[in-house]
């Protein structure tokens, strides 16, 4: 054999020994994994035993296997130091193996340097333990004394062969191992080392408990593995029931949960380790998105942000500049907010924010402002109040707009008032008031003595006319009424606008005022070939009203039929009852008017901008005194029209006189 040989087969030998002491840890002596290893050793003895007495092994100071003094060092072999440990536990120098020794006494000679430490040092002569086990091949040379020092137990050849073994099996459990005699070793092992406490204790502990479960668990059909279990434990020489039961509750246990968490490493634990990981990668992913989403929300509403700080910076910009004041309020009647006209106009300054609106503007008419919060939503109530504020002593008119707010959910949150100081518009609205009340009265002194001029010459008290003459004189006649009516109107329209007008009420009977009414436009219809026909209801009650005014109602309604029906036109004035009214309206074949316009012709001044023909031109204030007198009365007015296909006017008087409202007419 040549020395290279050699040195190869010292190392192999205490590769087979490390290996030995492993699988005999695991298995029963009599497995053939366990024989096959002590034939290795014992082949490898013999190749050395060729050119040696004996095989000597012992331990270099540092730390450093030799065989027969040569030191072996085949790293390729594999790991050799996994023998020193048996040389710590055992507490000596060297053994020396000689020729003839068997596969028995190898065997032996492991059991007890698997023995635990204390076991060991029980034993007062280690050649005394090989003897009394039928050793006679191996001795040792033994320290003249033994130093235990603390730890060394847990260095111990069963641990090393455990870590050897538990390193199979995680590779076994994470399929690692691809070699069939390797896998079926493996296995073979689990079953040996749980089949081994079943039998010694009856029953086995969590750590196995784990380990067949991992093992059933390795298997994509759990049953199979199941099989193969049991026939291999009961083949080990267990209890069938007591298999069986250990089976059962660890099924039971898969079935409840998840494989409890095991000291030791192994291929499944690697598995929940590489899922964990998977799912802790998923969760960083899935918290990253949604912090990205979150910084993405986050910019767009710092940018909204701004967009509404803008916004709110311009609307009080607005607020704060306007020309109305504005006053808001909350649900309690604090103020909230007041512009800067406003706080000139009531005196109030922005210290005041916060506080109620009645502590700091000592005006009724405010406060009834303020107390109306409870009003309908949407309801704007407006009103002219005379006040005067703290810093001046002149009145001043303001007219205030006041609307609730309300939340989304209908909830009173407040009230904004507008404050317009019309203080100046009402000093003209006086003056002209007054002014045309004082031309209209100066007009009509002159114009009621050529009225009677005329008709003394036209009744020829003052002499002969001729036909051409009175034809003139008559024309002259009916313009004079027209502008006598004309000057009655502005004169009835000022007297309203100061609240002047008082109805002077007596029992009317309305045909008899209709048909006053008719007299007097009779002519100037029949100058345009126009006719007049009445549809009067007999019999109709009296009612309350004052005479002179629904005459001249009636008189301003047949007129404008008269001015804007065409000749050849016919006008139909009708009067009946309606339930506790008495309803007239008045129908002509005119030009009619336009749906745009329907709504506002009751209004001062107002005319339809698409005027009709007539041969007089109107001031449109006839219908606004139509209304004003109707409604004094408790009546309404309205008009119907389809345009091109004439008008009708339409107005209710109720029979019973209305009481009048002091606070809308008083005299
Ligand atoms: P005006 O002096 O202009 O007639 P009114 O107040 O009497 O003033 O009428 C207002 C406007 O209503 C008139 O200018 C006219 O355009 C319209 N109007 C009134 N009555 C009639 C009618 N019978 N047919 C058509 N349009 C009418």
């Amino acid at each position: 054999m040549t020395e290279n040989n050699l040195s190869l087969s010292r190392a192999k030998l205490i590769l087979n020994l490390v290996i030995t002491i492993r699988h005999i840890s695991i298995y029963p002596a009599k497995h053939p994994i366990v024989i096959n290893s002590i034939r290795s050793v014992l082949g490898f003895l013999n190749d050395i035993f060729a050119g040696s007495p004996n095989v000597n092994i012992s331990v270099s100071p540092d730390k450093k296997i030799l065989v027969n003094n040569e030191p072996v060092e085949e790293k390729s072999v594999g790991d050799l130091q996994g023998f020193i440990p048996v040389f710590n536990k055992l507490g000596i120098e060297g053994l020396i193996f000689s020729p003839g020794i068997n596969a028995g006494e190898i065997s032996e000679f492991i059991k007890i340097a698997l023995l635990d430490a204390q076991q060991i040092r029980k034993a007062s002569d280690l050649n005394d333990l090989f003897a009394s086990a039928g050793i006679t091949h191996i001795s040792a040379k033994q320290f003249s004394y033994i130093k235990v020092e603390k730890g060394m137990e847990d260095a111990s050849v069963g641990a090393g062969a455990k870590d050897a073994f538990k390193a199979k099996l995680k590779d076994y459990f994470s399929r690692k191992i691809s070699d069939q005699t390797e896998i079926a070793g493996v296995e073979t092992g689990i079953f040996s080392a749980v089949g081994s406490e079943l039998k010694e204790k009856g029953k086995v502990g969590a750590a196995s408990k784990n380990l067949l479960k991992k093992f059933i668990m390795h298997f994509e059909k759990p049953d199979d593995a199941l099989g193969r279990l049991k026939a291999a434990l009961i083949e080990l020489g267990c209890q069938a029931d007591s298999v069986e039961q250990l089976l059962a509750r660890i099924m039971d246990e898969i079935a409840q949960g998840p494989v409890t968490r095991q000291r030791t490493g192994s291929g499944a634990d690697e598995a929940r380790l590489a899922d964990e990981n998977r799912m802790l990668k998923s969760k960083l992913a899935a918290l990253e998105a949604q912090m990205s989403s979150l910084s993405d929300k986050l910019a767009q509403s710092e940018k909204q942000n701004k967009r509404i700080h803008d916004e709110k910076q311009r609307i009080d910009n607005i607020v704060h500049n306007m020309a109305e004041g504005m006053v808001v309020v909350d649900a309690e009647g604090k103020i909230v907010l007041v512009n800067q006209t406003a706080e000139t106009m009531l005196g109030v300054t922005k210290d005041d924010v916060g506080k109620f609106l009645k502590d700091v503007v000592k005006d009724e008419h405010l406060l009834t402002v303020t107390r109306k919060i409870g009003m309908e939503a949407d309801a704007v109530v407006e009103k002219d109040i005379e006040f005067f504020s703290n810093n001046e002593s002149t009145k001043r008119v303001l007219r205030t707009s006041s609307a609730v707010v309300e939340d989304p959910n209908g909830n009173t949150v407040g009230m904004v008032t507008t404050l317009n100081d019309i203080t100046r518009q009402k000093e003209v609205e006086k003056l002209k008031a007054g002014f045309v009340a004082g031309v209209s009265h100066e007009l009509r002194t002159p114009l009621v003595a050529i009225e009677k001029s005329i008709s003394m010459m036209l009744d020829k008290s003052a002499g002969d006319v001729s036909d051409t003459q009175k034809q003139f004189l008559s024309i002259a006649d009916r313009n004079l009424k027209r502008l006598s009516l004309l000057i009655n109107d502005l004169l009835d329209l000022s007297k309203l606008e100061a609240n002047r007008m008082q109805l002077k009420r007596e029992l009317v009977n309305i045909e008899q005022a209709v048909n006053d009414a008719v007299s007097t436009l009779d002519a100037w219809a029949k100058t345009k070939t126009v006719v007049i026909e009445k549809n009067i209801t007999p019999g109709l009650p009296l009612i309350s009203a004052d005479q002179n005014r629904i005459i001249q109602v009636l008189i301003n309604l047949i007129g404008n039929a008269i001015k804007y029906t065409p000749s050849q036109g016919r006008i139909t004035v009708s009067c009946g009852p309606e339930k506790d009214m008495i309803k007239v309206r008045v129908d002509d074949t005119g030009p009619g008017i336009p749906p745009e316009d329907i709504e506002r012709i009751f209004e001062k001044f107002y005319q339809t901008r698409e005027r009709p023909s007539s041969d007089i031109a109107g001031t449109g204030i006839g219908l606004t005194i139509v209304k004003e007198f109707i409604e004094l009365h408790g009546g309404r007015v309205w008009a119907e029209s389809e345009h091109g296909h004439g008008s009708a006017f339409i107005f209710t008087l109720p029979l019973q006189a209305a009481a009048q409202d002091p606070t809308q007419h008083g005299g």
